[in-house]
């Protein structure tokens, strides 16, 4: 499963979007959609849900972030009582994702349930175990949308980042037969220094092929810390550049202390294959296990949820809030602060990069200034052994 920002979409373009509801940051709007949107975000509603049904994979892709456990994942009888507990507890769009699905063996057992219970259903898949049996079965979900992803655009290179063979044909194979059978397919690109030369190819590709595409960064480490793909993350040159080949239209932000960086525990969670009720796919600090208490109460009642709800702001956010490019960073996200450095409320790495990225590519010549993040590091690694007197060297904090 994928978690990124994005930089390249072929629908309209959003504020910050990781494939999660939770990560945009609009408060509502005229659209009727966005008002009852917003309306249950007020009301901390838990609209929706993503359940990771299984850590299990047959590829093994450079960025992966899932993270198996030896304990055992929710059984076929434990899955149909948490998709009971989501319906009763509101619940109207549930995203099935992995690992890779179709490598549950009960996956159509539980899909068929969520679908019976009415759920508007989004389906993520590698795509490379769809046949024509398993098209038939996942046509006939219904499902609102498959989300694929699309790793390189020749069999070289995604087989280089998905660590599998003829992977490209393979995936190419699932989305031909769910279009085939009326499904409507998004692809999704991780930019990594693996595929970025390949870009615009992708870009051409998904055209050819008539599905909504998006190409995203990559951030993120996996459930024990290890960043697996952190040495293939564009560096910020890169980032510059595809942003300069983008033509998507960019504005600065005017934040104020009361803006929200994203919408997490407001109306969405994520539930991990062994139960575990998370406030996001990124912020993996538990709410409660389902094995031990009713979904319904861990929404109601779980602290962590209770604090992103009422101080999730940037007056509260004290590195973000003095930011000099604040304007200019459109996916700042807690789980990746709080991965980071440990601080649920500092500043997200991956983003100042690609702030910086953006404000150079809106002003061209010019170099983007260090953000209060950046300028501590530097000092950290800069700063002299402690003198005798116990007081520092004197280091200019801001020298961009
Ligand atoms: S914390 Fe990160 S992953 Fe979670 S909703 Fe916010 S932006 Fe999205
Ligand atoms: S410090 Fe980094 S994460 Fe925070 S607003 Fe600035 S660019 Fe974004």
């Amino acid at each position: 499963m994928l978690s990124a920002i994005p930089l390249f979409s072929s629908s309209a373009p959003e504020p910050a979007d990781r494939g999660f509801d939770a990560c945009g940051a609009p408060d509502g709007g005229a659209d009727p959609f966005d008002s009852l949107l917003a309306r249950l975000r007020q009301e901390a509603a838990p609209f929706s849900a993503l359940w990771e049904m299984t850590h299990a994979c047959n590829l093994d892709c450079v960025m992966c972030y899932n993270a198996p456990l030896a304990e055992p994942e929710l059984s076929t009888a434990e899955g149909l009582e948490l998709l009971e507990q989501l319906a009763a507890a509101g619940v109207l769009r549930l995203t099935l994702s992995g690992g890779e699905i179709l490598s549950r063996r009960d996956f159509f057992t539980l899909a068929a349930r969520a679908r019976a219970l009415g759920f508007a259903l989004t389906l993520k898949t590698n795509g490379t175990l769809i046949t024509e049996p398993a098209a038939d079965r996942l046509a006939a979900l219904d499902p609102v949308q498959v989300d694929i992803s699309l790793l390189g655009a020749t069999e070289a290179t995604f087989d280089a980042v998905a660590g599998s063979r003829n992977t490209l044909a393979r995936v190419l194979r699932g989305v031909r037969l769910l279009q085939a059978r009326g499904v409507r397919v998004k692809l999704n690109t991780l930019l990594l220094s693996l595929n970025v030369a390949e870009r615009q190819q992708m870009v051409d590709l998904a055209q050819e092929l008539g599905v909504v595409y998006e190409q995203v960064l990559k951030v993120s480490a996996d459930d024990h810390g290890r960043d697996r793909a952190g040495q293939r993350q564009l560096s910020r040159q890169q980032m510059t550049a595809v942003y300069q080949a983008d033509q998507t239209p960019f504005q600065p932000a005017a934040r104020g202390a009361s803006s929200r960086t994203c919408q997490v525990g407001l109306s969405s969670c994520v539930i991990s294959p062994y139960g575990e009720v998370y406030p996001c796919i990124e912020l993996r600090i538990s709410a409660g296990n389902i094995r031990r208490q009713p979904f319904g109460e861990i929404w109601r009642t779980a602290p962590v949820l209770h604090e992103l709800r009422a101080r999730h702001t940037y007056g509260n956010l004290p590195e973000c809030q003095v930011c000099p490019i604040n304007g200019y960073c459109q996916g700042r996200c807690s789980g990746l602060a709080w991965k980071a450095h440990g601080d649920l409320y500092g500043a997200d790495p991956t983003a100042c990069r690609q702030a910086q990225a953006r404000y150079e590519q809106q002003h061209p010549g010019q170099t983007a200034p260090q953000t209060p993040l950046q300028a501590r590091a530097a000092y950290q690694a800069t700063a002299l052994p402690l003198p005798a007197t116990g007081r520092r060297q004197p280091i200019q904090l801001l020298a961009a």
